[in-house]
């Protein structure tokens, strides 16, 4: 866990900063505009596309809990990878890597097939690929660490030093970390990208996003690009983050107690034939992890050594676990990426990330450990 004051600027953020009432807990904005106080004397908002209270507060609060200058609440996570894009001029390159979430696969192949801008798809893991791609002199570098759904790691201080030589900017989907427990921009990068649908809001209940820059400069960019496309976050869904932010640190933490305990099940399992856990001393990146990450998470993946029949048994036969999309909130929940989560990639592009039939993904929620446990020995029990 960060061993900073995140904890307390997830709580606090914007708290008693009512000075119309003193409400404790900062008022929800709902309006859509704000009246001028005379002719041609536009009060410090206008129009809730361009700006609202309560959606800069969840901005600013992000921009503080990533310790950037500056953040943009976007309607959802990829309406902030698309805000992020619009730093690219048509012509300019966007490296990403081969094994991201597959909506922003889908995203950036597609907007590059509209002449947006060029893309290379590179394993970033591939040193020489790597190397060939930044040799091209990319505008924008995408990272995504630790990736969706296999748990790959990018040593961001590298790859962010490697892309700068070439003046490159380095942006990080901290998705599937949240700042509680890896801060990129103190890594190196440039902007970090977030769905607060999962971990930051946490509770399942709102679709989100923001783009945080480091410098005040890109900031002041993305803040205008978001209000010229419209990506803006509703003020509503704004509140509810806030309020979800607050808990981040021990929802985080209780997340990733339960999840080392089933990494640990899955492991000594026969019918598991591989687990995707950073936390693992076995896992490639474990060192890296440790270096620059403040903890390991409560994503798993693991891979079910059995015929997708016996996948689909196992599924069915699990109670707890919700077969769902998504991740991050407070209840468990489990993927099938193939069929879900990555079915926008086609199958060569999946396989080649590593996304096969038999590999499933927890989000492993904070109930009592011991419940998880029963209903996955339950799963397991019905294809024994
Ligand atoms: N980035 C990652 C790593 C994700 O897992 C997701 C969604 O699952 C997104 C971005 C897109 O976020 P949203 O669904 O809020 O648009």
């Amino acid at each position: 866990m960060s061993h900073d004051k995140t904890a307390t600027t997830a709580v606090r953020a914007g708290i008693d900063s009512d000075t119309q009432h003193g409400a404790v807990v900062p008022p929800i904005y709902l309006t859509s505009t704000y009246s001028f106080a005379g002719f041609d004397e536009k009060r410090q908002f206008d129009y809730s596309r361009s700006g609202n209270p309560t959606r800069n507060m969840l901005g600013a609060a992000m921009a503080d809990l990533e310790k950037g200058a500056h953040g943009v609440v976007t309607a959802c996570g990829t309406a902030a990878c698309h805000l992020a894009t619009m730093l690219l001029d048509a012509g300019d390159l966007l490296v990403i890597p081969h094994d991201c979430y597959g909506g922003t696969y889908r995203l950036f192949t597609n907007l590059a097939a509209k002449g947006h801008f060029r893309l290379e798809i590179v394993d970033q893991h591939d040193e020489v690929a790597l190397a060939k791609a930044l040799a091209q002199k990319p505008k924008m570098v995408w990272v995504e660490s630790p990736s969706n759904p296999l748990m790959r790691l990018v040593d961001i201080a590298k790859i962010s030093e490697l892309s700068h030589q070439v003046d490159a900017l380095v942006v990080v989907d901290n998705t599937f970390m949240s700042p509680a427990l890896q801060q990129p921009l103190t890594l190196g990068a440039d902007l970090v990208v977030h769905s607060t649908t999962k971990f930051v809001n946490g509770h399942s209940d709102v679709v989100g996003g923001c783009l945080i820059a480091k410098s005040e400069e890109i900031g002041e960019q993305i803040a205008w690009w978001s209000n010229c496309i419209g990506v803006t976050g509703a003020p509503f869904d704004s509140y509810l983050t806030l309020r979800g932010i607050r808990t981040l640190l021990p929802r985080i933490r209780q997340h990733e107690e339960n999840a080392k305990v089933l990494v640990e099940v899955l492991g000594q399992h026969p019918k598991v034939s591989a687990v995707h856990y950073p936390g693992l001393e076995s896992h490639p990146s474990h060192e890296l992890a440790k270096r620059q990450q403040f903890g390991f998470g409560g994503m798993v993946a693991f891979e079910l050594d059995a015929s997708l029949k016996e996948v689909k048994e196992f599924l069915a036969a699990l109670k707890l676990f919700c077969l769902a999309e998504s991740l991050g909130g407070v209840e468990s929940l489990i993927a099938h990426p193939a069929t879900m989560t990555h079915a926008a990639m086609d199958e060569s592009a999946r396989l080649a990330a590593g996304i096969t039939d038999n590999l499933l993904r927890l989000s492993v929620g904070i109930e009592h450990v011991d419940d998880l446990k029963a209903d996955l020995d339950a799963a397991f029990a019905a294809i024994a």
